[in-house]
């Protein structure tokens, strides 16, 4: 190494790059872009084939909270109970403390609350958007990773779920015995806020069975590049001192400070760290900016608010851990998310 480079410098750099998640701290550039949706009459229609982790688990839920900030930046964590419903959960708590109070109160917890996705290993068979794109980018042929809607595993749960009718396991299978998705999106009727939302409930499981390729060599080729499910959720985790940070930013960490400490977060003291309140005008310009971005696609419709009986005081308490029944649908209606879908839509 010449006199011009830093060793020590570089060691640090390299170690920093060696740690660094391939993900930007959100999302790895690897998740298939959240279909779009068509009109009311015509759907746009994606194809692919949902395929097994390395370790052969299918795909796994998972839960977040993610809410912008008063300076429009946004904020995502990993909520504890995707592992396992008895966690303690800061974010979760405060949501509960804050339903409990003013109407500020109620609709930040509506903007923080916990919401609920599924991933898995998704093989792109067909995606219109590729229409538009360069050879070198398009993504029809490519493993993916699909974060989807609890709307789209439902058609999944009932494939696996109805042993006399489902297709059971076919629907991960790579080979001809496999079945491909077809998710059509339609967009639905304006709703009474004059939003408009993506319809998924005509996708379906494919009536005929076809191979992924036309060798195994092609095959397993493709399964290769599958990704574990179970690390690509952990590398989704916030570490706990962000998650004070971030609960100080917002004036939550005080709601929840004492619970908080008790399960292992720490409180260095420091201040929060300034954030403008005023909203950036030009942001709001150009929604292109990359920072204006929602990190996440929200492509749920909401229904109207509720009242949060769902976000219980106590757990539900015999329930299995993966299946938390009583959870909460991530889509009571607030305008956080309608903001969200609209972002997306942008
Ligand atoms: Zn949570």
């Amino acid at each position: 190494m010449s006199k011009w480079i830093d060793k020590e410098l570089f060691d640090d750099f390299q170690k920093e790059k060696t740690e660094e998640k391939d993900s930007d701290g959100f999302r790895s550039a690897n998740v298939w872009a959240t279909p779009e949706k068509g009109t009311t009459e015509n759907p746009k229609v994606y194809e692919g084939r949902f395929l097994p982790d390395p370790k052969g688990k299918f795909y796994k839920r998972f839960y977040y909270h993610m809410w912008q900030s008063a300076d429009e930046s946004w904020n995502f964590v990993l909520c504890n109970k995707t592992h396992d419903w008895k966690n303690y959960c800061p974010l979760c708590s405060a949501t509960q403390k804050l339903f409990k109070g003013d109407d500020n109160d109620v609709k930040q917890a509506y903007a923080i609350k916990r919401k609920e996705k599924f991933v898995g290993n998704w093989f792109v068979v067909k995606d219109p958007r590729d229409a538009d794109k360069e050879d070198d980018s398009k993504v029809s042929g490519t493993l993916k990773i699909y974060e989807f809607p609890a709307k789209l595993e439902q058609k999944l749960k009932k494939e696996i779920t109805d042993k006399r009718e489902g297709y059971g396991a076919e629907i991960f299978d790579p080979g001809e015995d496999g079945r491909n998705f077809i998710i059509r999106v339609l967009s639905t009727k304006k709703d009474k806020n004059g939003k408009i939302w993506p319809d998924y409930s005509n996708s379906s499981f494919s009536r005929s069975r076809s191979a992924i390729a036309d060798s195994d060599e092609k095959i397993d080729a493709i399964m290769k590049e599958c990704v574990d499910i179970d690390e690509y959720i952990n590398n989704l985790s916030t570490p706990k001192p962000k998650v004070v940070d971030v609960m100080k930013a917002e004036f939550l960490w005080d709601l929840i400070m004492d619970e908080a400490v008790n399960q292992g977060y720490e409180d260095d003291g420091s201040e929060p760290e300034p954030k403008d309140e005023e909203p950036k005008a030009e942001a709001k310009e150009d929604p292109k900016e990359p920072e204006d971005t929602p990190p996440w696609d929200e492509d749920e419709p909401k229904a109207e608010a509720e009242e949060p009986k769902d976000e219980p005081k106590d757990e539900p308490k015999d329930e299995p851990k993966d299946e938390p029944k009583d959870e909460p649908k991530a889509d009571n209606g607030d305008s956080d998310e309608d903001l969200l879908a609209e972002l997306a839509d942008m």
